[in-house]
């Protein structure tokens, strides 16, 4: 099911994605994780490192992305 609604970055307003697995050969025994990151990370974004997860599902993942506290102004 990856049909949840993804909110945008807080940080940047970019478009998040999901992703997982970003580690596969550190945590080989782990099948598979969920990540939301922002798509800008890395570039215009200005969070050095932006993500939330790992999470069981992608359910989850973008549960916690998308209630996560906005940043201070
Ligand atoms: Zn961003």
């Amino acid at each position: 099911m990856k049909a949840a609604h993804l909110l945008p970055c807080p940080f940047c307003g970019g478009p998040a994605a999901e992703d997982n697995n970003l580690y596969p050969l550190a945590f080989p025994k782990v099948p598979t994780e969920y990540f939301i990151v922002c798509t800008n990370a890395g570039r215009t974004c200005p969070a050095a490192i932006l993500f939330v997860g790992p999470c069981a599902t992608f359910a989850e993942a973008a549960h916690r992305w998308n209630t996560r506290a906005k940043p201070p102004p």
